[in-house]
């Protein structure tokens, strides 16, 4: 219990804190996975790419309840396909982390968001609950996204692997490779106008790249034509708060500058 006081204890102060020293915007929010995202940076040449083109995508009328831009006219459709999908990662013994899984994590949010974030793969209490970031740094990783004026129901959060490594080691190569397929393909059905990579192994899955979070955060890079933004994992931010937050909060400026770039044409 005495725990648990200090675990709330410390999300609450990691939250307003998070908000309120200089991290602020008008508003204030986002996923999960520990260590292996702040096993970061040990390699080559920093990457920084300009966004020339991004493919616009076709609107239509915004559900109710929702606060954002309208959705795509084809969102019952996306919402059904990633509904398969979360059938067949239910039923998937692609790779041995199966075993272990008490409930598989396929992702959740807005079906036509503009924005996906990706992290590395379940942790304990997204395994328990079947729903991603919904420990200590999912938490904070809604404050994260609060902060530029974002809400979970608008964005689209994910991980790169969908069953539960153990103790949150990293996913081996294998690993990765047997379940990446499900992850392309809940892009190419969501169709993101931006994607953001949180953590070392998420950015390094989706780029292709062996360069290090702390050399690519911060830069805009491309995933197809799909602009993608890596950043530090929110458990980095949790654990080292003052080496990775100004880095991260940064990152979201970035984000939200471009998303409002991309969203007014320019
Ligand atoms: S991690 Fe992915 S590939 Fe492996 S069993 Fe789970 S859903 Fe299938």
């Amino acid at each position: 219990m005495d725990e648990l006081k200090r675990e709330l204890a410390d999300l609450v102060r990691d939250s307003i804190d998070f908000i309120t020293t200089g991290y602020r915007t008008s508003n204030s929010g986002h996923g999960e996975n520990t260590e292996d995202d702040i096993k970061t940076g040990k390699s080559d040449e920093d990457l920084s790419l300009n966004v020339s083109s991004v493919s616009r995508r076709t609107t239509g009328d915004k559900p109710p309840g929702v606060q954002s831009e309208p959705y795509s006219e084809s969102y019952n459709e996306k919402e059904k396909s990633l509904g398969i999908i979360a059938e067949e990662i239910a039923n998937c013994q692609k790779c041995g982390l199966y075993k272990g899984r008490l409930n598989p994590v396929a992702g959740e949010g807005n079906p036509d968001a503009d924005i996906m974030f990706i992290g590395e793969g379940p942790g304990e209490m997204e395994d328990i609950k079947g729903r991603p970031f919904v420990g200590r740094a999912g938490k904070l990783l809604t404050k994260m996204l609060a902060a530029i004026d974002l809400t979970r129901e608008e964005v689209f959060i994910t991980n790169i692997v969908k069953c539960r490594p153990p103790n949150n080691r990293t996913p081996h190569p294998e690993e990765v490779n047997a379940c990446f397929p499900y992850l392309k393909r809940q892009i190419e059905i969501i169709q993101p106008l931006i994607i953001c990579c949180l953590g070392g192994p998420a950015a390094k899955t989706l780029l292709n790249t062996r360069v290090g979070i702390s050399k690519i955060r911060g830069t805009v890079q491309k995933f197809g034509e799909i602009p993608v933004i890596p950043t530090y994992h929110p458990a980095a931010v949790l654990r080292f708060p003052d080496k990775y937050k100004r880095a991260v909060w940064n990152d979201l400026k970035l984000l939200r500058d471009l998303y409002k770039e991309l969203k007014s044409g320019t």
